[in-house]
Formats: C-alpha cells, sequence, structure tokens
C-alpha cells in the first residue's frame, strides 16, 4: 500500500481535505480517511465521501470504444480520437455553433478551464454549458445583481460566530453533512430555522421548521420583508449607507398576511423567520430556491432580506449552499459565464485579454454564452451536429430526461467519462477517463476554497485524464491549442495568471502555496493576500456595482407557477437528494436499478403501494412509502434515480436558464400488474392531457 496522499473530496462542495491511501496490487484507491492538517474541516468527513471515493458502486470505463453496426466496441485511443476530431472538424467547418459541449462540476480547475478553452477559444461555440447550470445559475444570477460579482461574501469562518441561522430550500444534514454539523454546534447556542415543504432531515434537527407549499419561496421571501418593513426591523443605518434600490424593492410589496396565505404558511412563520434575522444570521440556500423559473428572484429576495436587516459582515449573510464539488471553480474559470476571475462575457478587455493569452482572434469567440443546458438540448440533433459530454449524464439528469435521451441519437456524441452512465450507452465515442485519486489538479469548494486533489494511484491503462482528452481532442480541432500532454500545474498557472486583477483574483495562487497552506480562499491576488469576507473596504463596503453599493433586487413579478396542479394532476412532484447520491446517483447506485421509491403523504397513498407516477411527459413504476414527512398533496422522488427526471419540468428560469425541478403536476395510478416493474418500463407520455 501507499503512504497517506492529502487530497480533496470531490463529492460534494464543502471541499474536506482527505488522506487517502493507494492499493497494494494494480490501481485504485484502498482507503480513504479525513485530514487532521486540512485547514477545512480538521479531518472531519463523512460516510459518503470516504465510500464513494474509496469504492464507488459503478462499472468503470477501462477502454476507448466506438460504436460500430450498432454495437459500443474496444478500440484504440488513436482511432477514438480520431473519429472525434473528424467529426468536430467537419461540424465545426459548416458552423462552430454546431459542435455542442456539456461539462460538468466533477472536473478539477484545470480540466474545467481546459475545456473553456477548447469549446470557447478552439471550436468557437456558443453552445457550450455545464451541469452546473443545473444547480447554481439561478444563485450567480443573484450574486451579481446585488454585489456585482458571483460568489457568497462569507465564509466557513463565519458560522461558528453567526447566532442564528436560517436554511431556506436546502438539506445540508444529507447534501453538505460536514457544514451541517458545524451549522448545528453553532446554532446549539442560538437558532436553526429551516424553510422547506417536506420534513428533511435538517428540518427535523430545527428549532423551527416552516413549511410553504412547494413553488411558494418568493411568496413567503417577499411577506418576509413586508414583514420585516411593517414591524420597524429594517436597519436603515446600513440600507442608507450601504445599498441602493430599497424603495424600489419596498414599491411593490405584498401585503404580509395576504402573502402568508398565499405560501401557506402563518404569521408566526414569518415572524420567526423575521425574529432570527434580527440576530446575526447566516441565511443559506440551496436548490429548492435555485431549481426554479422563479429562482433568480427568489435568491435575489433572500440576499434582500440580509441586506434590509444589516446581515452582512462577520456572522452574517447570504451563503448559497453549491452542491458539486467543484461548482464554484467552473464558474471561476470555466470561461461558461463569464470569462476567467468572472469577468463579465460582454467585457471588451477581458475577451480581448482571453483570445491573446489563447492565441485567437478574438472574432473567434462566440458572442453569447449560449441558450443554458435546457436550450442546447431544443438544438441537439438540429443546430447541434455532434455533441461533448464531459463528466455529465444529461440522459439522466437533465428535464424530461427521456427527451432528451432521444436527441442524443440523433447526434454523433462524445462521452467522455469515468463510469458508464446512461449517457454512455447513447455515445457514439466513449472517452474513458481517471477520476479521483488517478489525476492531479485542484478544486474550489463552495466558499471558494482552492484546495489540491492528488493521484494515490498509477492511471489505470486504458485510461487517461479528464486534461489530457481534452487537450488532445482541443488539438485535433486546432493545433497548438495546447502542449501535447499539458502539465495541470502548468495549466493551473495559465488559468490564475487570467485572473489577475479581476473580481475572482487567484494570481496569488501557485501549486507551492497550496502545497504549504493546505488550501487558500481567493481572492488571493498576491502570494500572501486571501480574503476571507469580500467586499469590505476598511469598516466600510465597496462592493462590484457601478455605484460601490449592495443593490435590492428588482422585485421580478412573482407569477404563477409553470405548471401548477390541475383536476387530472391534483399532486405536486418535488424531487430531493438522498445522503449517498450526487450526479444522477452515478457511483452510489451500482448497475442495477430497482424500482424508484416514491414518497407520499399517508393520506394519499398507503406504503407499499404501487404505482405509475405520472406527469404531462411520461410515467414511472414505482412503489410508495408512506411518509408523514412528506405533505399531503405532494409526492417526493429521489434525483439519484434515472427514471425521475423522465416526468421533470423543463421551464427554465428566464435570467439564470435553471430548471424547475423542484415543482411539476403529478398523479398516481394504482399498478394491478403483479411482479414489480423495472425502471426500464418508465415511459413517454402520450402527451394528451385532459385539462
Ligand atoms: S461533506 Fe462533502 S466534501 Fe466532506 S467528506 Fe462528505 S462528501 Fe466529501
Amino acid at each position: 500500500m501507499t503512504g497517506w496522499v492529502p487530497t480533496t473530496c470531490m463529492r460534494c462542495a464543502v471541499g474536506c481535505g482527505h488522506l487517502q491511501r493507494g492499493a497494494d496490487l494494480g490501481n485504485g484507491v484502498d482507503s480513504v480517511r479525513g485530514d487532521a492538517s486540512h485547514p477545512t474541516n480538521r479531518g472531519l468527513a463523512c460516510q459518503r465521501g470516504v465510500s464513494e471515493t474509496a469504492d464507488p458502486a459503478a462499472t468503470f470505463l477501462s477502454r476507448p470504444l466506438v460504436r460500430r453496426d450498432g454495437e459500443l466496441v474496444p478500440t484504440t485511443w488513436d482511432v477514438a480520437l480520431g473519429k472525434v476530431t473528424e467529426a468536430m472538424r467537419v461540424a465545426h467547418e459548416r458552423d462552430p455553433d454546431a459542435v455542442g459541449v456539456l461539462g460538468s462540476g466533477q472536473q478539477t480547475n484545470e480540466a474545467a478551464y481546459a475545456l473553456g478553452k477548447a469549446a470557447r477559444g478552439a471550436l468557437g461555440t456558443r453552445h457550450y454549458d455545464a451541469n452546473t447550470t443545473l444547480c447554481m445559475a439561478s444563485a450567480v444570477n443573484a450574486y451579481y445583481d446585488a454585489f456585482g460579482s458571483d460568489a457568497p461574501p462569507c465564509s466557513y469562518e463565519d458560522v461558528p460566530k453567526a447566532e442564528s441561522h436560517v436554511v431556506w430550500g436546502a438539506n445540508p444534514a444529507v447534501a453538505h453533512p460536514v457544514l451541517f454539523r458545524w451549522v448545528t454546534d453553532s446554532a446549539r447556542d442560538g437558532e436553526l430555522v429551516v424553510v422547506d415543504p417536506v420534513e428533511t432531515e435538517s428540518a427535523e434537527a430545527a428549532d423551527v421548521h416552516v413549511q410553504p407549499e412547494p413553488g411558494a419561496d418568493l411568496t413567503l421571501a417577499r411577506a418576509v420583508l413586508a414583514h420585516v418593513v411593517e414591524t420597524g426591523r429594517v436597519d436603515e443605518a446600513f440600507v442608507e449607507a450601504h445599498t441602493e434600490g430599497f424603495d424600489d424593492a419596498c414599491a411593490d410589496l405584498p401585503d404580509a398576511e395576504a402573502a402568508c396565505e398565499a405560501a401557506g404558511v402563518e404569521r408566526a412563520d414569518v415572524e420567526a423567520l423575521a425574529s432570527a434575522l434580527d440576530a446575526r444570521t447566516l441565511l443559506y440556500w440551496g436548490m429548492g430556491v435555485n431549481q426554479s423559473t422563479r429562482g433568480t428572484a427568489t435568491a435575489g429576495a433572500l440576499i434582500d432580506l440580509c441586506l434590509a436587516t444589516g446581515n452582512l459582515g462577520e456572522g452574517t449573510g447570504p451563503f448559497s449552499l453549491t452542491g458539486q464539488a467543484n461548482s464554484m471553480g467552473t464558474r471561476v474559470c470555466s470561461s461558461k459565464g463569464g470569462w476567467p476571475g468572472m469577468c463579465d462575457y460582454d467585457d471588451l478587455d477581458a475577451r480581448a485579454r482571453v483570445a491573446e493569452a489563447w492565441g485567437v482572434d478574438v472574432a473567434r469567440l462566440p458572442d453569447d454564452t449560449g441558450p443554458g443546458p435546457v436550450g442546447m438540448f431544443e438544438a441537439v440533433g438540429d443546430d447541434i451536429e455532434v455533441l461533448w459530454t464531459v463528466a455529465t449524464n444529461p440522459a439522466a439528469g437533465m428535464p424530461d430526461a427521456a427527451d432528451a435521451a432521444e436527441r442524443l441519437d440523433d447526434v454523433f456524441l462524445v462521452a467522455q467519462d469515468a463510469f458508464h452512465t446512461e449517457t454512455v450507452e447513447h455515445a457514439d465515442v466513449v472517452l474513458p477517463a481517471a477520476t479521483w485519486g488517478e489525476s492531479e489538479g485542484t478544486t474550489t469548494n463552495m466558499e471558494r476554497t482552492v484546495s489540491r486533489v492528488r493521484a494515490v494511484t498509477d492511471l489505470p491503462a486504458g485510461v487517461r485524464t479528464d486534461l489530457d482528452i481534452i487537450a488532445a481532442v482541443a488539438n485535433g480541432v486546432r493545433p497548438g491549442t495546447f502542449e501535447r500532454h499539458p502539465e495541470p500545474a502548468a495549466v493551473f498557472d495559465e488559468m490564475t495568471a487570467l485572473t489577475a486583477g479581476t473580481p475572482a483574483d487567484c494570481s496569488g495562487l501557485s501549486y507551492d502555496r497550496l502545497d504549504d497552506a493546505g488550501a487558500v480562499r481567493w481572492p488571493a491576488p498576491d502570494a500572501e493576500t486571501s480574503v476571507a469576507y469580500r467586499y469590505r473596504d476598511g469598516d466600510g463596503w465597496a462592493f462590484e456595482t457601478q455605484s460601490g453599493d449592495a443593490r435590492f433586487s428588482t422585485g421580478a413579478p412573482d407569477d404563477d407557477l409553470p405548471e401548477p396542479t390541475s383536476e387530472s394532476y391534483p399532486l405536486t412532484l418535488t424531487t430531493g437528494r438522498e445522503s449517498d447520491g450526487y450526479n444522477t446517483g452515478v457511483r452510489s447506485r451500482g448497475g442495477e436499478t430497482a424500482v424508484p421509491t416514491v414518497r407520499a403523504n399517508p393520506a394519499d397513498a398507503a406504503d407499499g403501494d404501487r404505482v405509475t407516477v405520472e406527469t404531462r411527459r411520461g410515467s414511472v413504476a414505482a412503489v410508495v412509502a408512506a411518509d408523514p414527512a412528506v405533505p399531503s398533496g405532494v409526492l417526493w422522488l429521489s434525483i439519484h434515480h434515472p427514471a425521475t427526471n423522465r416526468l421533470t419540468l423543463p421551464a427554465v428560469d428566464p435570467r439564470s436558464a435553471e430548471p424547475n425541478y423542484k415543482q411539476c403536476a403529478a398523479r398516481l395510478v394504482p399498478r394491478t400488474d403483479g411482479a414489480d416493474v423495472p425502471e426500464t418500463s418508465a415511459t413517454r407520455s402520450t402527451g394528451e392531457a385532459s385539462d
């Protein structure tokens, strides 16, 4: 066995330091544990992070594959890459946008940066996005609106300093166990308030649980602001000195009483939230807020609550909870929604700087960021002729996934992954990639801390690192884009140099510094600096907005749900995370996929009932788990089951392009067909809707 090698857990965005040991024989990670010397977690780790790193329940890909006569068959790297670059060159010659690229928050910073350089620079396509848009884009937009820049202003250092913790539309007890431990430790002397339609594990641990109707978060947030104003809780000195737009935000505030009724809560719930905000409060939110057609507006309304009550500064602030391990790194460096350093995509200076660094004509860079993943999939098989997926599984992860999967058969699909996923089933070429423990790089956690990812084992034969594969593909399309086998450290230096002087300045970071310090938070504009609380200017504030003040949201209309319940579909389907899963459950569910369990209130279905869950997009056979934690009228399915997204709604937030995963209309239909029906019986809807 090898010695213990320090690395960072890539299972969720808490970013715990791990120690890992390589296997005695062959390749592989033998054992994993928390790293007591890592500044983020000081030895803590959760079961998911340890077991899914050491022993993922998944089928590894070990050789390149190509499709011949309808079958995926093994081939050489030369043949596989030759087919990929030939298909991309032909499509690119017709139109750069004919090649689509979909990345992931599972990649290292180096691979994410390289993929952006390949997509925006070598290919010059606007059809480039990442699955991080599916979970964080609404928060990103809200941060830009409020502070002129992305990412939480606060950090983990503020958790023990907070007096109250408000967790809104998130279940960190399951999604972020180590962080939730810090939150509950801190709340022992304070208060924990959880806002969620479902009585989640986090809600069970809370002092107060507020249960709005699914989809009513914006209504509730505006009700709380109305109540804060009505009860004289506004921090007028802070609002006056450091913000703009407060009067406009308040101009169309709802009547608090009516808004409570619309959100399905009592006035006492709103008072409890306002009262929590009286103290030094961290306001966390997650996918329950972001994954909505109102995601940006709701995240903005939550930031408004912090601004109105002066909850900015030590122990306070808005704190979006990122899911995927390196979603933040994707935001900083992947050139997806902005240029490296979180520079505006339309910023001409940034475009010129990037084009020069990449050695391409600035005109080669696409003019806009593209339509988002859902919009991209509408173009798959139409404008998009070649699609390259990297460490992501859209056949299971996109909303209305059966439609997405069908479209994958209409393009030349290149699937780059460590594991055999549902998407791989549709591929024309499969590029087997290394996973954690097998490659070098860095990752950036949800509170901006960059930490090293290290290999503990040699690369398995037949497998290449993400960075190496991306460089080979990009060089095949545009020779000279990368070194032949780029070193991760050199790519990191190229990436951080591009962030110099930007809002997300990482230019003071290097592998040597990370090795010495264990991990360093950005902004890090020089070799010594690391900023914990952003936007501080002495005792005052200097936000990245034009005026230097923080901005209240513009109060987007609280319009109708995209798919309300109806006579034909009287129930609301929502989705959530289980403790052992991320990324469509690829690492946790193994080869066999059991019939999904649908949680429903005992008033709506009996335990063990065999049902189909139907929405306007399809139907899925399921078994009921009667559970009073789920409100009557609501159905709950795990986001990790590959059948779930056959049911979800592809409507997106108009600002963030994030899908409305958390709410759609559904019905339960009893099954009387004897044996359990396998997942593959999930069907497409006939499309008829009787209402
Ligand atoms: S909390 Fe997240 S980062 Fe930490 S060990 Fe668990 S899965 Fe890994």
